[in-house]
């Protein structure tokens, strides 16, 4: 439906990347266009593309998006835009009644703007928090991560937080780019393709919203990694 493929988790680069990849492997990509109907006499023998154009297959499989399931919800009374709204809590308006997983739309923990992030290990701290939230532990949840990797294509991939930000720096080559989004000093997102190194640590530093003012040029270096963080003694922001 967009100009690129995975277009949550990819930027338009990094995703030009997958496709090749994907195109190498013989499919054909069409893009900026959606299918809008399936045709056929007892089953689906063509899909109809927004474009006008036809496609025919002996086999169709519809994967897209992310929709929660809340429509059984919808004349509750309950808050909701796309999940239900939760407040740091995971409590969906009113008391005792708590949200966890892709039905609830969360913070998100780089950002703080609100979003469905729809992934498992959301899911599950979500799950484990609103559990002792109603055995009354009053935990507070520091906001939803946005991580995915994959590694279908033979082609490994990381991608984490924001696709933008006031500063990228990336290197690559035609098999690989890394790239890492910083905004004021502090690493708010990266996406790795091809070369998947210290994915862990770059996630870490996300976490930390470490000030890599200092240390910036060297996020990229081969010999980059934990031994590094560690003599480097990052703190994290406004910490002491
Ligand atoms: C194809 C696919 C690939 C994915 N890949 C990844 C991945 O690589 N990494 C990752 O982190 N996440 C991935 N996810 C997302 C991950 O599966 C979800 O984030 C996670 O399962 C959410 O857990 P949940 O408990 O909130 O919802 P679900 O696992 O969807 O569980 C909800 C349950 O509630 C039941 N239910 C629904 N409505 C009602 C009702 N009215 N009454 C009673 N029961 C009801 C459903 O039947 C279901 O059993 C993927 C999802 C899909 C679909």
């Amino acid at each position: 439906m967009t100009g690129r493929v995975m277009p949550r988790m990819l930027d338009t680069e990094t995703a030009s990347y997958a496709e090749n990849v994907i195109r190498e492997r013989g499919v054909k990509l069409r893009l900026n266009t959606k299918g809008v109907e399936f045709r056929g006499r007892k089953m689906a023998e063509t899909l109809v593309l927004e474009d006008g154009e036809v496609l025919k297959a002996d086999m169709f499989i519809a994967a897209t998006g992310i929709r929660p399931n809340v429509d059984f919800l919808r004349d509750s009374g309950l808050p909701m835009v796309h999940g239900l709204l939760v407040n740091d809590r995971l409590e969906v308006g009113a008391a005792d009644i708590y949200a966890a997983g892709d039905v609830a739309e969360t913070v998100d923990i780089v950002t703080g703007k609100r979003y469905v992030h729809a992934l498992h290990l959301n899911a599950v701290a979500q799950g484990i928090l609103a559990a002792h939230n109603v055995l009354g532990y009053g935990r507070v949840y520091p906001g939803a991560e946005n991580v995915n990797s994959l590694k279908h294509l033979g082609l490994p991939m990381v991608a984490a937080g924001e696709m933008q930000g006031d500063e990228e720096i990336k290197v690559k080559g035609q098999a690989f780019l890394r790239k890492l989004v910083l905004k004021n000093n502090r690493l708010v997102g990266f996406r790795l393709v091809g070369d998947i190194r210290h994915a862990g640590v770059y996630h870490s530093l996300i976490l930390k919203k470490a000030d890599l003012s200092r240390y910036k040029d060297h996020l990229l270096n081969d010999g980059f990694g934990v031994g590094l963080i560690n003599s480097l003694s990052l703190k994290p922001a406004g910490g002491n």
